[in-house]
């Protein structure tokens, strides 16, 4: 087990991506709190992955409400008996033309990637400054590299992340806080289902167009990322044992984008 005895706090883990980071961090041996929005979500989360309610912490959390970052971080490093490890990875996608993007649209979005990225970094950090250190990890994307059309609110925090990651390396180290991004091709999620018809719509062509001209047209393989292969990158992030892996990221996506 690769995560023995460490306290990890993963943002939107009620769904997709940040529930299986939840799910594999358990099986490694972490105490895990699975943070989101929803909470009905998160309790059916850890009731499916830990039933015996040992090793996980079902928290209600708005990424972007400083209050409730504050008190459920507080409150999962109080019951879990620390904290080693943030997954940053809560997240929201609208898409639409830059056009006729409203701005309303365009703070909720920045708000979620990045202020709930800055506030979850915030409590994490003050906490491990004094404990010996950790491993914060941010749920970027390809778009953390290169854009698409219709999502310029998620392409601007995507490659947001990578400056926040740098900084938090940087400011992070002579207290043993690494800092890195996993950046994920696509992956069938809830947050990918809804935008496939929405793209149908926006671009005048089928469901399975959208699919095989836009969303997997560059990979090497015509393959969807797994929950599985981002899950791997994580568990790799946070059990690395020394700063000479901080303020990087990985491409996990096919090959869609390669350095
Ligand atoms: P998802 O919709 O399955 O899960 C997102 C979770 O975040 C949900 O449980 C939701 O309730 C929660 N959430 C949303 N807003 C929140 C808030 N303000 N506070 C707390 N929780 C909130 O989506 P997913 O595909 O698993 O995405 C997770 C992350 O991975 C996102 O940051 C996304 O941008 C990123 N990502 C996804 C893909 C993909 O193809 N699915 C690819 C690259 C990156």
């Amino acid at each position: 087990m690769r995560l023995r005895n460490k306290v990890a706090l993963v943002t939107g883990a009620a769904s997709g991506i940040g529930r299986e980071i939840a799910s594999a961090y358990v099986r490694e041996g972490a105490k895990v709190a699975l943070a989101d929005l929803d909470l009905d979500a998160a309790l059916a989360a850890a009731r499916a992955i830990d039933p015996a309610g040992a090793q996980t912490l079902p928290l209600a959390m708005d990424v972007t409400d400083e209050e409730q970052v504050e008190a459920g971080s507080a409150r999962a490093i109080q019951t879990l008996g620390g904290l080693d490890i943030l997954v940053s990875n809560a997240g929201i996608q609208i898409v639409s033309p830059l056009v006729d993007f409203p701005f309303a649209q365009w703070k909720k979005m920045l708000a979620v990637h990045l202020d709930g990225a800055f506030l979850t970094t915030r409590a994490a950090m003050r906490h491990m400054m004094g404990h010996g250190g950790g491993s914060i990890i941010y749920m970027g994307s390809v778009h953390s590299k290169l854009a698409s059309k219709l999502k310029a609110p998620y392409v601007t925090a995507k490659h947001g992340l990578l400056g926040l990651a740098r900084t938090v390396a940087r400011e992070g180290a002579e207290h043993g806080i690494r800092a890195n991004v996993i950046c994920p091709g696509f992956v069938m999620t809830p947050l990918v289902e809804k935008q496939i018809p929405e793209q149908a719509r926006e671009f005048g062509i089928s469901e399975q167009e959208v699919i095989e001209k836009i969303m997997l047209k560059d990979t090497v393989d015509q393959q969807f990322t797994t929950l599985a292969d981002v899950a791997e990158a994580a568990i790799f992030f946070a059990s690395f044992q020394s700063a000479a892996l901080t303020g990087q990221s990985l491409l996990v996506s096919h090959g869609w984008a390669m350095e």
